[in-house]
């Protein structure tokens, strides 16, 4: 049977799929991965601009640490699907959009490694 598996990224504070990217941001030593459609997006950055546009530009600790598992690592979107069809054919419950959870990433890199 063939499959087609479409993954819509919706903005994560009001569900809107219209123009939602992943955006990626760090405070302090803690990096952050949000959706957000065009409207929040330029929220987001109207909020920050006054920070933005004062401070100096640096390499975040977070953006240079070792990556963990965390969500906030950036992911080829081939690999999250790949991922999903792995996690969906070994029993995880995981939703057809949203990111991945720690614990199936975990699981994933661990039966890919083997
Ligand atoms: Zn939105």
């Amino acid at each position: 049977m063939a499959r087609q598996v479409i993954v819509q990224v919706l903005c994560d504070v009001c569900e809107s799929n219209e123009g939602a990217t992943a955006l990626e941001f760090a405070i302090g030593r803690s990096a952050f991965e949000i959706d957000l459609c065009g409207e929040h997006r330029a929220a987001f950055n109207a909020a920050l601009s006054p920070f933005v546009s004062r401070g100096r530009s640096a390499r975040s600790r977070a953006a240079t640490m070792s990556p963990s598992s965390g969500p906030s690592q950036r992911r080829d979107p081939s690999e999250t699907e790949a991922i999903r069809h792995w996690a969906k054919e070994n029993g995880f419950a995981i939703s057809t959009r949203g990111r991945i959870p720690g614990t199936i990433q975990e699981a994933y890199n661990a039966r890919v490694s083997k």
